[in-house]
């Protein structure tokens, strides 16, 4: 994964600074890598990349001039530049296919030997062209002779952009090419020629100030390219070998750029299985990232932001983590870092110590807390919606018998059936919790009437009342239920749950195994739980 890693590093860094330059270039050469290179190598390749179109351009401005020409140079003398050219253009393209079939070598004394085979060809061609510029001017003739300079100084014109990354090179090849004509042109006399000859030193002038400028500049780009680089590759470094899980993303994109192997760990996945895949595709709640990808686009960091993450196909794994996310830049992109810290086994400790706190450890049903906070939250949201809520206390009727005959544990397990039993007449909005040895409490919210409430304690009862089989026992049981109904029974939860109490003490005294609602003369006649 690292060595994967670090060659597509390297292929885009090296595009990058091609982009700048001549695109072209980098892609006809794509596994060349710029950790690995010199400037200097950077302009053995850009000027062998331009020579194939050097060469054309070359051949085609000879064709065209000796054309012209033919009708006032002597075809003998034609032929003799035409062959020098040739032969010289020919050898440049020999040396083009030679660097070709070993562009792979890359070792500095490899590189030396190819910028002076180079510089060589093109001060020879701009030689060729330097002596054309006197030898193909016929004196006395000015519209042929000024005919020469102007193809001489497209030459050079065009030259300059290709050969400007060396300036030895761009510099040998203006003079060669441009000096000759100049004192030719001087020569002639008259005006117009020495008017020409200052224009074409000019030119001279100009085109290496300004091959000097784009020198330069190649420099000074590939300065920073490498600071850059070197710093990514640091950053990398540093990041690979560490124990918290990181991640790097394309801002724009969501594109994993970088992972360590103890991100790869938290995951669980190899490096072919997460290319193409997005960070986000491992968040159990995509939508957290939403706020994520605001604050980085703001340039903010997050910190120890709670984050479940999930396995691809959602059921292989879940973890909990701690993400934090800092903007940065990354293979000259905006990106997103990303870490996190594996906190699943905390957070499993930490959630069931909090399920112990409001649950009985027995049944796993809320215990008293849990359901007083729904019953209260049940009532505000009557009051609001006009609806009633209705509270059940269910006491198991002579529990105590199946303890002292069967044992402690047998009356445990009883408690558990019950509990389940109850569960299993409920609807997922309704609770049920254990909140005393045997007594339950039931809660129905959102009911439409006290009917309803009714029926359902009354299948309750008639659950209960059904033989529970236990460990090859067949054990019988009943229960005494007391409802009390919100608005109708009661202002507040603190009285619905007194009345429903009293309401269960009156099943209990009026026989058992039977539900009683609560009425108002129940108080009065004093009857409440003990
Ligand atoms: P009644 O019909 O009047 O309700 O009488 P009862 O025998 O059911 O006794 P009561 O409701 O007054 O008391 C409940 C008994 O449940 C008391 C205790 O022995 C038993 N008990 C309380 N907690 C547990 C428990 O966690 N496990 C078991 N097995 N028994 C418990
Ligand atoms: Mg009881």
């Amino acid at each position: 994964m690292v060595k994967t890693s670090t060659n597509r590093n390297a292929d885009t860094a090296s595009f990058s600074v091609a982009t700048f330059l001549t695109p072209s270039v980098f892609r006809n050469y794509p596994q060349l890598s710029l950790h690995a290179e010199s400037l200097q190598a950077l302009r053995v390749r850009l000027l062998y990349a331009n020579l194939p179109v050097s060469i054309g351009v070359s051949g085609m401005l000879a064709f065209i001039l000796v054309t012209v020409q033919a009708t006032v140079i002597d075809p003998e003398r034609l032929t003799a530049w035409s062959l020098a050219l040739t032969l010289v253009l020919s050898a440049r393209a020999v040396l083009f296919a030679a660097w070709r079939r070993s562009a792979d070598e890359s070792s500095h004394a490899a590189m030396r030997r190819w910028l002076l085979l180079f510089r060589i060809g093109a001060v020879l061609a701009g030689t060729v062209w330097g002596i054309g510029g006197v030898v193909l001017a016929p004196p006395g003739n000015t519209g042929h002779i000024f005919y020469v300079s102007f193809v001489l100084i497209g030459l050079c014109a065009g030259a300059a952009s290709s050969l400007a990354v060396d300036r030895l090179t761009i510099n040998g090849f203006l003079i060669a090419v441009l000096l000759p004509h100049t004192f030719f042109l001087a020569n002639l006399g008259g005006s117009a020629s020495l008017g020409m000859s200052v224009m074409s030193s000019l030119f001279l002038f100009f085109l290496a100030a300004s091959a000097r400028h784009s020198a330069l500049q190649l420099e000074e780009n590939f300065r920073l390219q490498h600071i850059a680089t070197e710093n990514e590759t640091k950053l990398r470094q540093m990041l690979e070998n560490s124990p918290i899980a990181t991640c790097i993303a394309d801002a724009a994109d969501n594109r994993i750029l970088f992972v360590n192997q103890s991100y790869l760990a938290l995951i669980e996945a190899s490096p072919e299985q997460i290319v193409g895949v997005s960070p986000v595709d491992y968040y159990a709640k995509p939508e957290d990232y939403t706020a994520v990808s605001e604050h980085i686009r703001a340039g903010t960091q997050i910190s120890n932001k709670l984050l479940e993450l999930r396995s691809l196909d959602g059921q292989s794994w879940t973890k909990w983590t701690l993400a934090s996310y800092s903007p940065i830049e990354y293979q000259h992109k905006a990106a997103i870092l990303a870490w996190f810290y594996d906190i699943t086994e905390r957070k499993l400790k930490e959630d069931h110590v909090e399920h112990m706190a409001y649950h009985d450890a027995l049944t796993g049903l809320p215990n008293r807390s849990l359901i007083l906070d729904r019953l209260q939250q049940a009532q505000t949201e009557a009051e609001l919606t006009g609806n009633m809520v209705a509270l059940m206390f269910i006491d198991l009727d002579k529990f105590k018998p199946v303890n002292d005959l069967h044992g402690h544990n047998i009356g445990d397990l009883l408690l558990k059936f019950v509990a389940e039993r109850i569960r299993g007449c409920l609807r997922k909005t309704d609770s049920a919790a254990r909140i005393g040895g045997d007594e339950f409490v039931v809660l129905l919210p959102a009911l439409p009437a006290v009917k309803n409430a009714v029926d359902v304690a009354e299948k309750l009862r008639q659950a209960l009342n059904l033989p529970f089989e236990i460990n090859g026992l067949i054990l019988n049981i009943s229960s005494s239920i007391g409802l009390a109904v919100y608005p109708e029974h009661a202002e507040d939860t603190q009285s619905l749950i007194k009345h429903a109490d009293i309401a269960m003490y009156y099943a209990k005294a009026e026989g058992r195994n039977c539900v009683r609602v609560f009425q108002p003369q129940m108080q009065d006649r004093g009857m409440s739980s003990p």
